[in-house]
């Protein structure tokens, strides 16, 4: 049976914020434009940021100051013309969505109000109370629609049509009943957001399961600086569901068994509003040495009760609800629970200012675009700032979606052919028919407890290799999975068997990213190589992997700028 082939001018995989944006920009443009998304756009994990999107636009406020701290904040990793050009058209960006109908939080005298996140030196995080990330994908989405973008909703992105340096199109299928697609495209975007699924304790969405990364990676392209990945300091305790910086922001301390707010000890003038990497390490040292509350001593306090019911209703009732579902505990009574959570992934599929999706250090791949939390352009280098993620995705998916429209008039479309749906065909059919004794939830709980236990916030070279050879082994395992569901009818278990796929490969690229970097840096902490070496390795992870999963690295130049290099200290 021939598989259908669906000719668009650009395809976006992907309809969380980065998506959506750069959507709208084509279609606006005249574009044909389709937007594929395993899920519906406003069940994407750009909907659960709560805490906010930064822009420099107060009296007190700078843009340079907004690049300095993001400078900073990245361990001097990030490259700093993407930072410029982030924290320069950050203003403009919240008011566009403001235009389109994006209702912010304001002050009594009606401007919108920002709260301070982690390590700014100015309050800077515009918000609408603690629903930010929700507020925004309703609005883009809303106006992605409005000029006619469509959407296909529920359909798998199984794989990128790439040859000899170009891209043109993707092969997908549809979850409701398995039939697969070709879109043929001259341009092509992915948006496929972040990837900490693969850790036990984490906040993101189920669908976090980084698909993109590994599909790119599939065809021999390089994923950038994967080892640095973001433990948030305050995942609920058990869980990981995430207890917004805005907490910390509004005024929240941190406290141990003892009833100290530890953070004077390490980070004595930002206190809870250090950086991330440095509060999330601070918290966990605080439970190594026995500081730790609850049962099982494994977690800190966030309190909050001192700022009063009014605030707290006001500004942060959806963290309070979610206390209280999953602890039980009103945080206007009491403080909670919680510890570090992995969160957020600063490395990915490496792109240029424009979006180009890189094929090496000096080459770029035709047709084939990044955006969101999947790329890596990098602005937040080896550690992110709170709040600098949502104003990535919407910035940059709206900047890139205008490069799109300007080079898809010298692009040439490669017609496809009914072979370019093999790959992802013969990946359906392995799933479906492959008759062996793994079993795949198990096989997940074995890699995200492997990540968690000896890829977390501290790291050593012995931990590193233990994880090496796990991840081998349940490669090996994954090769003898079987699934009981044979049907073609929302068959999730077949689903959850590629994206396991997935997690298993890029996985490899963070741990060997990891091993090889020998030096602590942001959000990568070698407790065998305390300190930042800016000699050795003041430069980009560019890794490739080969058919049998085995990964090679190779190294790009730092973007370096006005903001030398310094001593980081909060
Ligand atoms: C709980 C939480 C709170 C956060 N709070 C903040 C905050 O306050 N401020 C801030 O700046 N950042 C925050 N972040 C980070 C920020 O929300 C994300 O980095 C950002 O929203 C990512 O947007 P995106 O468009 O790149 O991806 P997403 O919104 O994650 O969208 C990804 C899209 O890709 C699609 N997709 C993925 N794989 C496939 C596939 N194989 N086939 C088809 N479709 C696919 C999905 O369906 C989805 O539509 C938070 C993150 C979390 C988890």
């Amino acid at each position: 049976m021939s598989i259908p082939i669906y000719t668009y001018d650009a395809i976006i995989v992907g309809a969380g914020l980065a998506g959506c944006a750069a959507a709208r920009q084509l279609q606006k443009a005249g574009k044909n434009v389709a937007v594929i998304t395993k899920l519906h756009p406003l069940r994407s994990h750009s909907g659960a940021a709560q805490g906010g999107v930064n822009a420099a636009f107060s009296d007190e406020d700078s843009v340079e100051l907004h690049e300095f701290d993001t400078v900073k904040g990245s361990d001097y990793l990030a490259d700093q013309d993407a930072v410029e050009f982030m924290c320069q058209k950050a203003p403009q960006t919240i008011r566009w969505i403001e235009r389109m109908g994006a209702a912010f939080s304001r002050t009594p005298d009606g401007k919108i109000a920002q709260r301070p996140f982690g390590g700014q030196s100015s309050p800077r995080a515009c918000f609408a109370k603690d629903r930010t990330g929700l507020t925004l994908l309703q609005t883009i989405y809303e106006q992605a629609h409005r000029v006619g973008v469509k959407f296909w909703d529920e359909w798998y992105v199984a794989d990128l049509i790439y040859k000899d340096g170009k891209a043109s199109g993707i092969v997908a299928f549809n979850i409701r009943d398995m039939q697969v697609v070709i879109f043929n495209a001259k341009s092509i975007m992915f948006a496929t957001g972040g990837y900490a699924r693969s850790y036990k304790v984490n906040s993101n969405a189920h669908a976090n399961t980084g698909d993109g990364l590994s599909i790119v990676a599939r065809h021999g392209l390089p994923l950038e600086d994967m080892e640095f990945v973001q433990f948030h300091p305050s995942g609920l305790s058990g869980n990981g569901v995430l207890i917004s910086e805005a907490a910390r922001g509004e005024g929240g301390y941190l406290l141990n068994s003892l009833g100290e707010r530890f953070m004077s000890k390490y980070a004595p003038n930002a206190m809870e509003l250090a950086s991330r990497d440095v509060v999330s390490r601070a918290i966990l040292n605080e439970i190594r040495e026995g500081r730790g509350v609850g049962a099982k001593k494994d977690a800190v306090y966030i309190d909050v009760t001192h700022l009063g019911e009014e605030l707290i209703m006001e500004k942060l009732p959806e963290l309070r609800d979610l206390a209280m579902t999953f602890l039980g505990l009103d945080m206007i009574k009491d403080p909670i629970l919680i510890s570090a959570t992995a969160h957020y992934s600063m490395g990915g599929i490496p792109v240029n200012i424009d979006g180009n999706v890189r094929l090496n250090n000096d080459e770029l791949i035709e047709g084939f675009y990044a955006a969101g939390e999947c790329s890596c352009v990098s602005v937040h280098g080896a550690n992110r700032l709170g709040a600098n993620s949502v104003l990535e995705a919407l910035l940059f998916g709206r900047f890139v979606g205008k490069t799109m429209v300007k080079e898809i008039e010298s692009i040439e479309l490669r017609p496809a052919t009914q072979a370019d749906a093999q790959t992802a065909i013969n990946e359906i059919d392995f799933v479906l028919n492959n008759n062996g004794k793994e079993n795949v939830p198990e096989l997940r709980k074995e890699l995200q407890q492997c990540m968690t236990d000896n890829v977390g916030a501290f790291r050593t070279k012995k931990l590193l290799d233990t994880a090496i050879k796990k991840i081998k082994e349940i490669r090996q395992k994954y090769k003898n999975i079987r699934i009981k569901d044979k049907s073609k009818v929302f068959n999730t278990e077949l689903q959850e068997a590629i994206e396991l796929g997935h997690m298993i490969d890029y996985s490899a690229f963070i741990v060997e990213s990891a091993l090889a970097r020998k030096e602590s840096r942001g959000a990568h902490y070698r407790e065998d190589f305390e300190s930042r070496d800016d000699e050795n390795f003041l430069k980009h992870t560019m890794a490739y992997m080969d058919k049998n999963g085995e990964i090679k690295l190779e190294y790009m130049d730092v973007k370096l700028g006005k903001h030398e290099l310094q001593e980081r200290t909060y």
